[in-house]
């Protein structure tokens, strides 16, 4: 029962066939930027380009519920997705679009099917969460950019994203042992297994890249994984999968790979590593610093702790004030907060950096130039 959905009150129910399973998109509430039926293509899209990536014909049943929770804002942070057997369910503010946020977040449920299910780890702990949530974020934005459901722009602005994430996180020389219990009550370690799962997926498929001259990629271990798992039951542990990254990509990536989950070390990027489409270079970053307690505040709609000496204190943000939305986006300069608020009557919508003391620079990638873009497919 834990692993199921109970679903009540009024919804919208629209079925589609996908490789030969039927998808069930049910939706509750009606304030979405979209109806069901665009919801239900997008999640059919999605699932039969990732069921192609792994040749996967079962005939399973999916159902996929989309929950409206809170008030109507905008902002990565109050999303949350499950998935679940067969199914997964996205709680998300009302009056959100299918956008490319959204279609990220079903691809990564979605792409849990693996991850979870296939190829669970061996034992149930955190331990592994750099690979089950990691890889999965990897995957999620390498399919969609394939299947072309979001643009090569948005697929290397979203991977920038995550490189500015990791190697600015306070977290990110935390141990893999930190994380279980840390993670609950520390929101950077809670996101240091998605950001550092990732970039560990992204030098592995260059690694076997170069070890194999071009001829495979990260995709052929990840489909040799599934296999195992389809013909022999087999069960993944951190230690199976460092054997199979030294026998894909060298015993040196294998040892960089233990270095990094271990023992939180961070990752040195060669930069001839994503040669010939793409080069690497520096940009200032620091961690993000919302200035105030973001989590407490979008629980209760209310400005709480704004910390003095913070870029948001500064600029004038204070206590107590109504939160009626909130967004986080990234431009040129970096990231930026806005806030829509209200205090003396008035509303209005505040807007800074979110950034932290102790600006790091932080590695990005950009196309070289003179290179064509259609010939670089996948960084
Ligand atoms: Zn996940």
């Amino acid at each position: 029962v834990l692993n199921s959905v109970l679903l009540a009150g009024e919804l919208e129910l629209v079925t589609r066939e996908v490789r030969g399973r039927r998808v069930l998109a049910a939706i509750a509430g009606r304030d979405w930027g979209f109806d069901a039926a665009a919801f239900a293509d997008a999640v059919s899209s999605i699932d039969a380009f990732q069921r192609g990536f792994f040749e996967d014909e079962g005939r399973a049943f999916l159902l996929a519920a989309l929950v409206p929770v809170g008030r109507p804002a905008k902002g990565l942070v109050s999303w949350h997705g499950r998935a679940l057997t067969q199914s997964f369910t996205l709680r998300i503010p009302p009056g959100s679009e299918l956008d490319e946020a959204m279609q990220l977040l079903i691809a990564h449920e979605l792409f849990h099917s693996w991850t979870r299910n296939a190829l669970a780890p061996a034992a149930r702990s955190d331990i592994a969460r750099w690979f089950s949530e990691g890889f999965t974020e990897f995957y999620a934005r390498r399919l969609l950019a394939r299947s072309g459901a979001i643009t090569r722009p948005e697929w290397l602005s979203s991977l920038n994203y995550t490189l500015a994430d990791y190697f600015s996180s306070a977290a990110r020389n935390a141990p893999n042992s930190a994380i279980g219990a840390g993670r609950l009550h520390d929101q950077d370690l809670h996101r240091l297994p998605y950001l550092r799962g990732e970039i560990i997926a992204l030098l592995v498929d260059r690694a076997i890249h170069r070890a194999s001259q071009g001829r495979a990629s990260l995709d052929d271990l990840m489909r040799e994984l599934v296999r195992g798992a389809r013909a022999k039951g087999q069960r993944y542990s951190t230690e199976d999968l460092l054997q199979r990254i030294a026998h894909w990509a060298g015993d040196a990536s294998a040892a960089s790979v233990r270095a990094i989950v271990e023992r939180g070390e961070s990752p040195r990027l060669d930069p001839r590593l994503f040669e010939p489409c793409f080069e690497l270079y520096g940009i200032q970053a620091g961690p993000f610093d919302p200035g105030f307690d973001l989590e407490r505040s979008v629980a209760d709609w209310i400005v709480h702790d704004v910390r003095e000496g913070s870029v948001a204190w500064q600029m004038g943000l204070r206590e107590g004030w109504d939160l009626l939305g909130f967004r986080v986006d990234q431009d040129q300069d970096g990231r930026r907060v806005s806030l829509h608020l209200r205090a003396d009557q008035a509303e209005f919508w505040f807007i800074y950096p979110p950034i932290g003391e102790c600006r790091v620079e932080v590695p990005q990638l950009r196309l070289r130039e003179g290179v064509d873009p259609g010939a670089c497919t996948d960084a």
